[in-house]
């Protein structure tokens, strides 16, 4: 049955659903529903991903959220007894372009700066020497950072949503949210399939939709959902399966090893807002042939599952982490823009702390605020693709 109150609803059985309940049940924050409309948790964005995890992001905020949650992600097994997964292949950024060698190498400052302390530029040779089969054509230098690398999104998710259980919190599937009502300007209701949850804080993880649940409470949420996808491989024997993760960061094409073979994937700079899940053909091909000019030995492999999912995206790919100025009890933690998966450790344990303590303490979140957009602040990332 469904609880007809609650201290805090959660929309949304992602990564973030997922995280941001286990930390509000670890602080004992009382009673907690998570719902989500799908009949099992992680099969939007979280349980379509590529599972990438990296510190080498360009601002302080995002670093350190790495920084944080690429802990956990490690020590997984020690804090809750399942492994993560973590694989640091480490990742290369093929750089082809002067300007992008000077900003990268402005990055490396920084995440050096901020604790990321085996961060480096390679040299052309030495990008040879790590990823020996790739064609390095036009590649003028890279960044390295070798504890970079992958998890797996879903047992992170699943492991969050049992641990909040186990403390505890309702997690409902097949639970539509279809409305919320406010009473002077503040949360007062929560309207499913299932009935409704009289309750005074909810927290928006929505993912690609979370503007969807802003427009139930009236507000704006520069959130589009946008079409990615990416192809896996048959095996490549010349492959180890501890070959480096690579970005060729002008296409923003990427490669890396998987249980059998490689997980490829490219952005399309052209695809436009929208929520189909269709493959785009023309642009798998695209992808295929940059792909095989960068790693020639992709000739022989073949493609063995497509898989398409959607970025959150905001307009400075920088997530929305806090309170709605407008609606009081209205909490956002959504529009990761694309790499949200590994920084939902810290993004769950930043809106505990937000909901709890009145602000993150771990670490300043604060100029992730929603209000950021319309009051022109926004927060400018540039190593996302
Ligand atoms: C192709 C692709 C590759 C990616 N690669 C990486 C990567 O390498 N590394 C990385 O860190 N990130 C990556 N990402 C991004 C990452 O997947 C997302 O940032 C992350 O999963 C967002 O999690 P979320 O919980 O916010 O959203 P989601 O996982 O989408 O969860 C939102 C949930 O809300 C539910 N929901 C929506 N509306 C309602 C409603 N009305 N009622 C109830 N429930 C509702 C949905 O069903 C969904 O389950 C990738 C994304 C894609 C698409």
């Amino acid at each position: 049955m469904l609880p007809t109150t609650a201290d805090i609803v959660v929309i949304g059985g992602g990564c973030m659903g997922a995280s941001v309940a286990y930390h509000l049940a670890a602080r004992k924050a009382g009673t907690l529903v998570l719902l989500e409309r799908e009949k099992f948790l992680a099969m939007g964005s979280s349980g379509r991903n590529a599972g990438g995890v990296r510190y080498q992001f360009s601002t302080p905020v995002n670093i350190q959220l790495s920084l944080y949650s690429l802990d956990v992600i490690a020590r997984f097994q020690e804090i809750f007894g399942v492994s993560a997964d973590y694989r640091p292949l480490g990742y290369v950024f093929l750089l082809t372009q002067p300007h992008e060698v000077q900003a990268f190498q402005q990055n490396i400052a920084l995440q050096k700066a901020l604790g990321v302390y085996d961060v480096r530029y390679l040299e052309p040779a030495e990008i040879a020497r790590l990823a020996p089969h790739l064609n390095l054509e036009g590649v003028i230098g890279g960044s390295f950072c070798p504890r970079d690398g992958t998890a797996d999104p879903h047992t992170i998710t699943q492991t969050y949503a049992s641990e909040a259980k186990k403390r505890g919190a309702h997690i409902e599937t097949e639970t539509n949210v279809i409305g919320i009502e406010t009473q002077n300007g503040r949360v007062a209701k929560v309207k499913t399939n299932r009935g409704d949850i009289a309750t005074r804080v909810v927290v928006n993880c929505a993912g690609p939709w979370a503007a969807q649940i802003g427009k139930l409470v009236d507000l704006e949420i520069p959130i589009v959902p946008l079409r990615r996808q990416f192809f896996n491989t048959s095996a490549i024997p010349e492959i180890p399966r501890d070959h480096p993760f690579v970005i060729e960061f002008t296409t923003s094409l990427y490669f890396h090893s998987d249980s059998t073979g490689l997980v490829v994937g490219m952005a399309n700079k052209q695809e436009k807002p929208g929520e189909t899940y269709a493959i785009d053909e023309a642009f798998h091909l695209e992808t295929l042939e940059r792909a095989v000019y960068r790693l020639p030995l992709l000739e022989h492999a073949r493609v063995t599952s497509q898989t398409v999912g959607l970025y959150e995206v905001t307009p400075d790919a920088h997530p929305i982490l806090g309170p709605a100025r407008d609606v009081d009890g209205f909490y956002i933690c959504a529009g990761f823009s694309g790499h949200g998966f590994q920084h939902s450790p810290a993004a769950g344990l930043m809106l505990s702390e937000i909901i709890l303590d009145g602000a993150a303490k771990t670490i300043d979140v604060s100029m992730l605020d929603l209000e950021r957009f319309r009051e022109g602040r926004p927060v400018l990332e540039h190593n996302v693709v």
